[in-house]
């Protein structure tokens, strides 16, 4: 090993150190099975970012072993492969059981930043896979892997992804694609729906089981309280109240809210037919599948509430009834609170004054009935410029009635003016949290598209590049920030992955 990777403690991929404390909970908890070798594997992306947090050296990433360990066929020591079970409500209904799929815990590996559970998606068959495949195509494992590494650099807890390894074996969708298989790392990969299994086969011992593990692990603080397992709670929903403001406040539609994909610790998690708001629609659906709009835009933050009321009836057997009722009544007044605090930032308001919610909620109804494209308004506003009789055309321009935006514009400049703000100071506290660059479909699709047909993994990269640095200008790449364009009109997600 050379100094510099030493320095770094950068390892080879066998001198990874791997745990799973997962695997120590009662044998309920999962099935230990390995993953299903996939035929030909070869590297289709890889996130030196990800291995950094792990501590693995980035250049493993070019060994053929890469792939074949990334992609479950191969086991590193220390692995100690596991499907989860879990439960849930999908769609508003109850599931008794859920789980892994097709994903494989592979264990934890304990790096210099923290302990990761690394999780192969797209693994296999498992008990849990009902009438599934076991499989991961290759166009959703790009969407997940992009998405979740954007989301990151946005600053939105979620889980993350170290590589993509790709295989020419067939999978059946609505049409023949390609199998993947996406490597996934969170701290931990415990839902909802985990505790709603046991808790609904009464098995109070194993709620309190799973509660404990993820206090002991993730929340120790909170071991020390007179109520802990009500604290657990508490900070769940405040996770979940900030997690929720934060997709909002970008533009982020999850797309299948159930309870099974909401995590413990408030990470966004299972990316599947999600979108980040283009042409703004407070009813915006961004899957396909979701024929009654239960999983809209405007809906997202009244189902993370409902479905924390799923998590906290789990946790009654530790729990006072009133207590938990008293905590989920806290949720929306901490959801406003972030939600605002969130939104006051992106129209580069410093200070809090009553009325500030008015104002955010009615530059919503015109971008709403302009249907204005969301990142970019908040982008230009950051430019707006406060003096009478500026015309602000760049942001006029963006409204098919223009009348509507100089109105709102009205109030806002006389907003700005009470704090006395000054264009200068405000344009950089405005770019740094007003993306200049989100993963519009269009995007996604196009390096689905290059990969897919031409076994170009290029615009992954590129796109990787870009949206690591979603608020800087990256002026080469300013095409990257349009609107979709007339191809992409018709384009649609659904359940299917
Ligand atoms: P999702 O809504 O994608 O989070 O998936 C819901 C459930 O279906 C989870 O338990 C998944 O593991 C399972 N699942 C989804 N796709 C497949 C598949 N192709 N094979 C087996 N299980 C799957
Ligand atoms: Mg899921």
């Amino acid at each position: 090993m050379n100094t510099a990777r030493a320095e770094l403690g950068a390892v080879g991929l066998e001198e990874l150190r791997f745990d799973n404390r997962y695997g120590r909970l009662p044998p309920e908890f999962y099935t230990r099975l390995a993953p299903t070798p996939l035929p030909e594997p070869y590297l289709v992306a890889f996130n030196p970012a990800a291995a950094d947090l792990i501590g693995l050296a980035r250049e493993q990433a070019q060994r053929v072993e890469f792939a074949e360990i990334f992609c479950g066929n191969r086991l590193l020591p220390g692995f100690d492969p596991l499907a989860a079970v879990y439960a849930g409500h999908q769609f508003g209904v109850f599931v008794p059981q859920l789980g892994d799929g097709r994903a494989i815990l592979l264990g934890e590996a304990a790096g210099a930043q923290g302990r990761w559970d690394l999780q192969l998606k797209g693994a296999g068959k498992t008990p849990y896979s009902r009438m599934g495949d076991g499989r991961a195509v290759l166009r959703s494992s790009i969407r997940e892997y992009l998405a979740s590494e954007a989301m990151h650099a946005l600053g939105i807890p979620t889980t993350r992804a170290l590589a993509i390894v790709g295989s020419d074996q067939p999978v059946i969708r609505e049409s023949v694609e390609s199998a993947a298989v996406l490597t996934r790392m969170a701290p931990s990969h415990v839902r909802f729906g985990s505790f709603e299994l046991f808790s609904s086969r009464r098995q109070h011992e194993h709620v309190r089981t799973l509660a404990d593990y993820v206090m002991d692990q993730h929340y120790p603080q909170l071991r020390e309280a007179r109520t802990p397992h009500l604290e657990l709670l508490r900070e769940v929903i405040a996770r979940t109240a900030r997690l929720v403001a934060q997709w909002q406040a970008v533009g982020f539609c999850h797309g299948v809210m159930n309870t099974d994909n909401m995590s413990i610790l408030g990470l966004t998690i299972d990316y599947g037919p999600y979108g980040f708001m283009e042409a703004f629609d407070w009813g915006h659906v961004c899957n396909h599948s979701d024929d009654s709009g239960r999983y809209a835009y405007n809906m997202q933050p009244r189902i993370a509430h409902w479905n924390l009321y799923c998590l906290a009836e789990a946790l009654l057997p530790l729990i006072e009834m009133e207590d938990a009722e008293a905590a989920l009544h806290e949720y929306e007044a901490e959801y406003e609170r972030q939600y605002t605090g969130l939104m006051r930032a992106k129209l580069g308001l410093a200070s809090e004054l009553t009325g500030d919610a008015a104002l955010i909620q009615d530059a919503l109804k015109v971008l709403h009935q302009n249907r204005a494209d969301y990142t970019t308004f908040f982008r230009r506003l950051g430019s707006f410029e406060s003096a009478a009789g500026a015309d602000n055309a760049s942001l006029r321009d963006m409204f098919p009635e223009p009348e509507a935006f100089a109105a709102w514009a009205g109030r806002y400049r006389a907003r700005l003016a009470l704090e006395a703000s000054a264009d200068t100071e405000r344009k950089p506290r405005m770019d740094a949290v007003n993306p200049k660059y989100v993963l519009r479909n269009y995007l996604a699709e196009t390096a689905i598209r290059k990969a897919a047909d031409e076994r170009d993994y290029g615009e992954i990269e590129r796109l990787m590049q870009l949206l690591a640095r979603p608020y800087d200008e990256q002026p080469a790449m300013q095409a990257y920030a349009e609107p979709a364009p007339q191809w992409a009109s018709g384009l649609a997600v659904s359940c299917s992955s």
